[in-house]
């Protein structure tokens, strides 16, 4: 067992801080039990937490930090900004820089607008639709989330599903009531809530690559159908890209599966491990935005010149020839590896995977909805991540949670993890 001591004294000391010790719930370890790991410095794939020991990390900060940790490009561009301030509250050239760097390389949006979040993109991407289409109602699915904003939090994903709650305390009815919630894949159910409530939506939104409650599957022809159904009732389409964006290329899933949504929300890799979001959509439908247009949203800290740097030296990174192709190569060897074994073994078990990101899921079968996902299967993933976290090797504290693959991670160390994990497949199942 590797010695927690150090991390059990600072999770003590922190209950009496914060809710649950935590300044975000997944990170309380209550679905796999025990102490959380106060992490003291990450370096590449490498986490050492405050006891001294050291993982190789597939959580990566929950998907940001796509060239692993402490990057030096990362580290280098921030420590130039940051000599001269860290905020001022006006515009500054580097808003200016990320900005270019993103439109000049993206095919869907023409504007954009950075926050400080990705929760703040996707509450303000849903304002902007509501403020676009004087409509009140949005459609999302079973499945997804979409941060922790108020309408979107009906059925929403991995943490809640992982607390058994269907929804959270204190979110309005009123709310509630102009949130559908529909199934994935189920384009029938899409047409019916527009039939039931003609006229009413404003939007529908999805994870185009549902990464918060398992990875699930989600067809091209249904993403397609969507933007189908949204135009011909005049509703807007968002994607919400706050973990596909910059993740499974650099135009995320609008451009893996080239599909034009009307509006786009990123986050994570977008702030390089710094805490920025952004909403974008064309030149006309940003026009509705403040203080061009009648929908108010604004930011203390938005387009703050350290994280924008930070951003821009991450993304300046993803757009070299070959980074996509090389990083999910490198995850499709690790995973099929696994995989390989798993069937050979005959276990439940399957590694689901898009691009860099993948899941592990105790099951046979396909999974295209939250409802195929086996609670059952949990206790297995709690075993596991026990087991991995001893041979030193730290995926995210919850079996709803995927698991990322960064262009730190080189093949030798993919290979030990590999080799860890079907090691812990055989101490899981072994009868
Ligand atoms: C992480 C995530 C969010 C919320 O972003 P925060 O930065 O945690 O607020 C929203 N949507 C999706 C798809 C996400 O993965």
């Amino acid at each position: 067992m590797i010695s927690r001591k150090r991390s059990e004294e600072l999770f003590t000391l922190a209950k009496t801080y914060f809710p649950g010790g935590v300044n975000s719930p997944v990170r309380a370890f209550r679905s796999v039990g025990g102490t959380p790991l106060f992490i003291k410095k990450g370096d590449g794939c490498m986490l050492t937490d405050e006891d001294g020991n050291t993982f190789v990390d597939f959580c990566l900060s929950w998907g940001p930090m796509i060239l692993g940790h402490n990057s030096s490009i990362v580290r280098e561009k921030v420590w130039e900004t940051i000599q001269n301030g860290t905020s001022f509250g006006a515009p500054t050239a580097l808003e200016n820089e990320l900005a270019e760097l993103i439109l000049n390389n993206n095919r869907f949006i023409e504007k954009l607008r950075f926050v400080s979040s990705g929760t703040e993109a996707v509450m303000s991407a849903v304002r902007l639709a509501r403020g676009y289409t004087g409509r009140d109602k949005i459609l999302k699915f079973e499945g997804c989330y979409h941060g922790h904003v108020d309408s979107l939090l009906v059925k929403a994903g991995s943490g809640l599903v992982t607390f058994g709650n269907s929804s959270s305390a204190g979110v309005p009815k009123g709310l509630v009531n102009d949130t559908i919630v529909v199934p994935l894949n189920r384009i029938d159910l899409v047409e019916e809530a527009f039939k039931q409530f003609p006229g009413e939506i404003a939007a529908i939104i999805i994870e185009p690559i549902p990464a918060n409650n398992g990875l699930l599957q989600v067809s091209k022809e249904f993403l397609f159908c969507l933007q189908c159904k949204a135009n011909a009732h005049g509703a807007l389409l968002i994607f919400d890209e706050v973990i596909s964006g910059f993740r499974v290329g650099f135009e995320g899933a609008a451009g893996l599966y080239d599909i034009k949504p009307d509006i786009i929300t990123y986050g994570k890799i977008i702030g390089g491990g710094f805490p920025v979001g952004a909403y974008g959509a064309s030149a006309e439908i940003m026009s509705k935005v403040s203080p061009d247009g009648d929908v108010y949203q604004a930011g203390t800290l938005s387009g703050n010149p350290v994280a924008m740097s930070a951003g821009i030296a991450a993304l300046g990174e993803c757009l070299k020839p070959g980074f996509y192709e090389q990083l999910d190569a490198k995850t499709q060897r690790f995973t099929e590896s696994i995989e390989n074994y798993a069937q050979q073994k005959n276990y439940p078990f399957r590694i689901f995977r898009i691009g860099s990101i993948f899941w592990l899921a105790f099951t046979r079968n396909d999974i295209r909805a939250a409802e195929e996902i086996d609670p059952d299967g949990m206790a297995y993933f709690k075993k596991l991540h026990a087991f991995l976290l001893n041979e030193g090797v730290y995926f995210g504290p919850s079996g709803y949670e995927v698991g990322f693959v960064s262009t730190a991670h080189n093949d030798e160390q993919l290979n030990k993890a590999a080799d860890c994990i079907s090691r812990g497949l055989d101490y899981i199942f072994a009868a």
